[in-house]
């Protein structure tokens, strides 16, 4: 079923959804089920699934040269939305880049995703490659989260790259995108950011899902000026509760999002990380409550396949 059908079936209810990380490359799908199983109380309408670019990595060989090799260490996407739909019979969301990708690649992926019953998909560009500063669509590829939701809008309409083809079968994905309460790190203004996200909901989209944020007011103010653009999808916040000290760098670091004074005191004045686990999971638990008074369809959250914390959160909830 399609999210934007989940969600009028909910009738104003918050629903529970989560995200997960495929395993490392080696780790068998026993690790996802174990990431899945405590959170299936919940009753998730869908599970996303994050998808993870090949990066380059440099190996010495014998000769004392390196050896540039191109490797995937979390591969699996398509594999765990196939188990997770069969096992536990809720809508798997595979996330699907941009990024290392030719158009041509997309169309084959879409036609494999429709083909195991996926009936919805978020569109992203992806990140840089580690190795490089900036993003580089491949060639023949995608250089915007905009041009792929095209391509799958296009597909919705049964119209393939290949032109030929005799009675091409129309899809029909629900398409989700990413938003960001904070704006895009690369986006020279948040008004900016916005137009861009217009255009991908101009283009097909069909919901927007949130960059995590600790601070809910950001996303009140981003969903108003949403309204106030011409965004009228459903706007599903995405939650984290920090966990570690380290965090507090990492996270504004790598995603480019500010952390509250107030929650930043809180986890400086802890003594270990188990009382920042406490205070992370409160921290969520207020921020899930005020979303959910606001009436938010669903809260949907980040869990890198650690179900611990969010289990807490949920069971405060929901
Ligand atoms: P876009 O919407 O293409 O935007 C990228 C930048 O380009 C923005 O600054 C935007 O303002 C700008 N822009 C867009 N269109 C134009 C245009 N026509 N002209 C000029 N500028 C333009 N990454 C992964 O690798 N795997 C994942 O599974 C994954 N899941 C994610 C899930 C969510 C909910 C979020 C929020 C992010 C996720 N990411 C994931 C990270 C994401 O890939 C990065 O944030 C990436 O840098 C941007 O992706 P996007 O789809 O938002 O890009």
């Amino acid at each position: 079923m399609k999210v934007t059908e989940h969600i009028n079936k909910a009738n104003g209810k918050t629903l529970f959804s989560f995200e997960l990380l495929p395993p490392n490359k080696g780790e068998t799908i026993e690790s996802i089920y174990n990431a899945i199983d405590p959170l299936m109380e919940f009753n998730p309408p869908f599970i996303e699934v994050t998808y993870h670019r090949e990066d380059y990595t440099y190996v010495e060989r014998p000769d004392g040269l390196l050896e540039k090799k191109v490797t995937r260490k979390r591969p699996g996407t398509l594999g765990i939305s196939a188990a997770i739909q069969h096992k536990y019979g809720v809508d798997a969301i595979p996330h699907v880049l941009c990024g290392g990708f030719t158009k041509e690649e997309t169309e084959d992926l879409l036609i494999d995703l429709n083909f195991i019953g996926i009936d919805n998909i978020v569109a992203l560009r992806g990140d840089a490659m580690s190795s490089e500063t900036y993003f580089k669509p491949e060639k023949g590829g995608h250089a915007y989260a905009s041009e792929l939701v095209e391509q799958i809008n296009s597909m919705n309409q049964g119209i393939y790259l290949d032109s030929g083809l005799e009675s091409p079968g129309a899809t029909d994905f629900c398409i989700g995108v990413a938003g960001y309460p904070e704006k895009h790190m690369e986006a020279p203004s948040l008004d900016h950011d916005l137009k861009m996200l217009k255009a991908k909901v101009d283009k097909g989209a069909h919901y927007i899902i949130t960059q995590m944020f600790f601070d809910n007011q950001k996303y009140f103010e981003f969903v108003d000026k949403c309204k106030s653009a011409g965004i009228n999808v459903p706007i599903i916040p995405g939650l984290k509760p920090i966990s570690t000290k380290r965090q507090l760098n990492l996270l504004p670091h790598r995603f480019h999002v500010d952390l509250p004074g107030d929650l930043v005191s809180a986890v400086e004045t802890c003594d270990d990380n188990k009382a920042v686990y406490e205070v992370g999971v409160e921290w969520c638990i207020q921020q899930s409550k005020e979303l959910m008074q606001a009436g938010v369809p669903i809260l949907h959250y980040y869990t890198m396949s650690r179900p611990k914390n969010i289990k807490e959160i949920a069971k405060a909830l929901f």
